[in-house]
């Protein structure tokens, strides 16, 4: 069974056709990017998945579930880094992390809590409001609300969106990990070396729609990297 599933998407806003009619199907343990400029439509299609928007047609499917019929299953096996950094300013950064463990209805997740902060290196910071978090600590901060719940899939939306080289190293890593360790990875970057280092296969996403799909090596073959860099200029 594929990890995602996504069957002919398509979603218009007024007259914008954001999605054209998007096919992908995404193996389990694959670490897949998501390429494209702005506005190609890749936040959509990660909305799409979330059940944070409707797609006019099509169907997606998270490990079989269906993000529209069967939204709560399919919540609870995909964590989904979101583009912005919208916290609560006045809980700290691990009440954040459980009050994220309770939508989830997860009871003594603490020690799971524990080891995700150490891991992204967000311990020292556990009792601090997230208003006072630097916007890389922020950024691991969301990377840490999408592992609470432990889900075998994992979104990633520009994780590494205006952070630092070595922050952004360190992120690398960690998602690396993940994988490794049987995550799925759904990774949408603009930069050209985060989807070569990490990514299995990569897709080009270009006004709505899918303009190349191929392992990362033919990609990188088929498209010199200049070439590559201008399409997602
Ligand atoms: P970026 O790399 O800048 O994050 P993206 O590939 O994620 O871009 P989307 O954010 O999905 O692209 O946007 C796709 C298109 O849909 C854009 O033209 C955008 O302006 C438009 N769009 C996105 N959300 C809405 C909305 N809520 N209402 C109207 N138009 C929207």
């Amino acid at each position: 069974m594929p990890a995602i599933e996504i069957r002919n998407i398509k979603k218009r806003y007024k007259t914008l056709q954001a999605l054209k009619g998007i096919d992908l199907s995404i193996e389990e343990g694959e670490f897949f990017g998501l390429l494209g400029p702005n506005g190609a439509g890749k936040t959509t299609l990660i909305s799409i998945l979330a059940g944070l928007a409707r797609a006019d047609e099509g169907e997606a499917f998270v490990l079989g579930h269906n993000v529209v019929t069967d939204f709560r299953a399919a919540r609870q096996v995909l964590g989904v880094v979101p583009q912005e950094l919208v916290f609560d300013p006045f809980f700290t950064v691990r009440e954040t992390l459980q009050i994220q463990s309770g939508y989830y209805g997860l009871k003594r997740n603490d020690d799971w809590i524990d080891e995700v902060m150490a891991n992204l290196d967000l311990t020292e910071k556990a009792n601090v409001n997230t208003r006072a978090l630097s916007g890389g600590m922020k950024r691991r901060l969301l990377v840490a609300q999408a592992l609470v719940h432990r889900p075998p899939v994992i979104v990633l939306d520009e994780p590494t969106a205006g952070v630092d080289v070595e922050l952004r190293q360190g992120l690398w890593k960690f998602i690396a990990r993940l994988n490794r360790e049987g995550h799925t990875v759904v990774l949408t970057t603009h930069y050209l070396e985060e989807a070569e280092q990490l990514c299995d296969r990569i897709a080009m996403l270009r006004r709505g729609e899918v303009v190349a799909l191929d392992n990362k090596h033919a990609m990188l073959q088929r498209f010199s990297s200049a070439q590559l860099l201008l399409r997602l200029a």
